[in-house]
C-alpha cells in the first residue's frame, strides 16, 4: 500500500499540471501544458473548457504512464483556479460556451447595481465576500443571459467551477463541488451546508444547475477506466489558495501563508470560528472534513509577479525575473522612488478597480536599479497593508509562510521580514498548492489519519528574520502611505489612510 502514489491534478490559470507524490509526501515527476488565454474584449478573460479537460487528461496520462499503471495510483487530488465558471450540457457532457475566468471584469456593472440596490451588506454578512466581478455568481448569471445555448439548455444545464468540470469529465457525470470552491461563488452561506436559496434568487442562478456541495476529503467517484487505463478514486478537492494553505501546514488558528505568484493571496486560518472582517478582507472556507468546516480570512493582491513580468516584457528593464534580486542589491536604497503597482486596479484591502499604477519620486539620479528595487519593495508594502487589515480584524500575524514563484527571490523574502517585522519562512518545496491537494487525497486514501499528520511531513523551512533599522522602515512606509493616500484616499476609500 505504502508504495502506491497520489496523483495531483493542479489546474491553474496559465497552465494545467499533473504531479506524482509518494505516500510520504515527496514530490515526484510532473507533466505540464499551457492554457490558451482568450481576451475577447478589454476586461474579459476566457478559457476553453474543452482545452482544460483535454490538456489535464494528457498530463494525467503521462503521469500514470510514469507511475507504471493506474493501479499504482492510490488516489487523485484535484486543486484548481477558483471562481472561474464553466457551463456544460448534462446530456452530452460538452461545454456550452467558453469559461469565464476569475480575472474577468465583465460583470462590473451588475456588481455596481447590486451595491446601489443595497444588497452588499447581506451578501457580505452571509458569504464573507465583497461585491466584485471576481466571484462566480454574476459570471453564471451573465452566461445564462447572454449565451443562447445556455438559456436553451434549461434542465440540461450544468454550472460549476473548474474542479466540478474535471470531476464530471473524469467520472462520467458526477456533479459536485467542494466547500472551499463553493465558498467563492457567493451562492453559499459560509455556515450553510447547501446553496442559499435567497442568494440564488438574488443572483438569479438556478439551483438545479449547481453541483452538490461536498467535503474536501471523501469518496468523490472513480475515473472512467478507459481514460487512465484503470479506475482511480478521486479523494481530495480544494481551491488553489486553500490547498496552498493546507500544503503550508497552516491549519491552526493564527497560522498564515502568502502565495506570491502572478497575484498574491494571503490566508490566515481561523480554525472553526467564522471570520468576520470589517476591513474589507474576505472570509472563506479553508476546508470541510467530516462535515466540519474550518475557515480562513483572506487578502487578495491582484498584482505581484505580474509586475516583474511587466518590467521584463513591457519596459524591457530586466532580462529575467530572477535578475531582480541582484539588481535590487546593486543600490543601497530606492533613491526616493515609490511604485504603486496597480496595473489591474487594487485588490484587498482597497478594492479600487479603477486605480492605475504610477511611479513617484523620479529625479535625474534615478536609474534602472532604483525602479526595479521600488517594484520589488511594492510587494512588501502591499503585504504590510494587508497585515494591518488582518490585525485590525483581530487576526494578527506572528509569522508568515511564503510560497509561489516570487518567493524564490531572497531579496523579497528578506524585505517582507523587514517590513512586516516578522519571521518569514519558506519551505524547500514551494509547490504548496499541489502539496495541499496531495495531503487531502493522502488522508482520503488512508495514508494518514488527519491533515495534521500529513502536514508533519512538511519540507524543511528557511527562515528570514527582520534586520532593517526601524527608522529606515518607518521612512519607507511613510513614503508608500503618502502615495496610497494621494491616489486611493482621494478616490474616497474611507480608512485606507489608517493602514
Ligand atoms: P502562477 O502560479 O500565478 O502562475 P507562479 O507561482 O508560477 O505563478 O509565479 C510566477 C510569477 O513569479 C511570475 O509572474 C514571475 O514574474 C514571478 N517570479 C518568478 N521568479 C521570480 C524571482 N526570482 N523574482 C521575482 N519574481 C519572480
Amino acid at each position: 500500500m505504502s508504495e502506491r502514489m497520489i496523483l495531483v491534478l493542479d489546474e491553474g490559470t496559465t497552465s494545467t499540471r499533473a504531479i506524482l507524490y509518494t505516500a510520504d509526501g515527496v514530490r515526484g515527476a510532473m507533466a505540464q501544458r499551457e492554457l490558451t488565454q482568450y481576451y475577447p474584449q478589454p476586461g474579459w478573460v476566457e478559457h476553453d473548457p474543452k482545452e482544460i479537460w483535454e490538456r489535464t487528461l494528457t498530463c494525467a496520462r503521462e503521469m500514470v504512464a510514469h507511475a507504471g499503471s493506474a493501479d499504482r495510483i492510490a488516489a487523485i487530488g484535484i486543486t484548481n483556479q477558483r471562481e472561474t465558471v464553466v457551463a456544460w450540457d448534462r446530456r452530452t457532457g460538452e461545454p456550452l460556451s467558453r469559461a469565464i475566468v476569475w480575472q474577468d471584469r465583465r460583470t462590473a456593472d451588475r456588481c455596481d447595481a447590486l451595491r446601489a440596490e443595497g444588497h452588499e451588506a447581506l451578501i457580505q454578512s452571509r458569504t464573507g465576500l465583497v461585491v466584485d466581478p471576481y466571484f462566480s455568481a454574476t459570471k453564471m448569471r451573465w452566461l445564462i443571459e447572454n449565451v443562447p445555448e445556455i438559456a436553451a439548455a434549461r434542465d440540461g444545464l450544468a454550472l460549476g467551477t473548474v474542479e466540478s468540470w474535471l470531476v464530471w469529465k473524469l467520472t462520467g457525470g458526477r456533479h459536485i463541488t467542494d466547500a472551499s470552491n463553493a465558498s467563492r461563488t457567493q451562492l453559499m452561506a459560509l455556515d450553510g451546508a447547501g446553496w442559499d436559496a435567497e442568494l440564488c434568487a438574488l443572483f438569479d442562478v438556478p439551483q438545479q444547475a449547481l453541483p452538490a456541495i461536498v467535503d474536501n476529503i471523501g469518496d468523490f467517484g472513480i475515473t472512467i477506466p478507459d481514460l487512465l487505463g484503470g479506475a482511480i478514486p478521486i479523494k481530495g478537492l480544494a481551491g488553489d489558495q486553500q490547498a496552498a494553505t493546507i500544503g503550508q501546514g497552516c491549519l491552526d488558528p493564527g497560522s498564515v501563508k502568502a502565495t506570491l505568484g502572478t497575484g498574491a493571496f494571503i490566508l490566515a486560518s481561523t480554525g472553526s470560528s467564522l471570520p468576520v472582517s470589517s476591513h474589507r478582507l474576505l472570509a472563506t472556507v479553508l476546508c470541510q472534513v467530516n462535515g466540519v468546516r474550518h475557515y480562513a480570512l483572506e487578502g487578495a493582491i491582484f498584482v505581484a509577479g505580474s509586475l516583474i513580468q511587466w518590467l521584463r516584457d513591457r519596459l524591457g528593464l530586466i532580462a529575467a525575473a530572477a535578475d531582480t534580486d541582484a539588481i535590487a542589491r546593486s543600490v543601497s536604497d530606492n533613491g526616493g522612488v515609490v511604485l504603486l503597482p496597480a496595473l489591474s486596479g487594487l485588490g484587498a484591502p482597497y478594492w479600487q478597480p479603477a486605480v492605475t499604477g504610477s511611479i513617484h519620486g523620479l529625479t535625474h539620479g534615478t536609474g534602472r536599479a532604483h525602479i526595479v528595487r521600488a517594484a520589488l519593495e511594492s510587494m512588501a508594502h502591499q503585504v504590510h497593508d494587508l497585515a494591518a487589515a488582518f490585525a485590525a480584524d483581530e487576526a494578527p500575524w506572528h509569522h508568515l509562510r511564503i510560497d509561489g514563484g516570487m518567493s524564490a527571490n531572497d531579496w523579497i523574502a528578506q524585505d517582507l521580514a523587514d517590513m512586516l517585522r516578522l519571521p518569514v519562512e519558506r519551505p524547500a518545496d514551494v509547490e504548496t498548492t499541489a502539496r495541499g491537494a496531495a495531503m487531502l487525497a493522502s488522508v482520503g486514501a488512508g495514508f494518514y489519519p488527519t491533515l495534521a499528520a500529513a502536514a508533519a511531513k512538511q519540507s524543511p523551512l528557511m527562515s528570514f528574520v527582520p534586520t532593517l533599522p526601524d527608522g529606515v522602515r518607518e521612512r519607507r512606509l511613510a513614503a508608500w502611505q503618502q502615495v496610497v493616500a494621494d491616489v486611493v484616499t482621494s478616490r474616497g476609500l474611507a480608512g485606507s489612510a489608517a493602514l
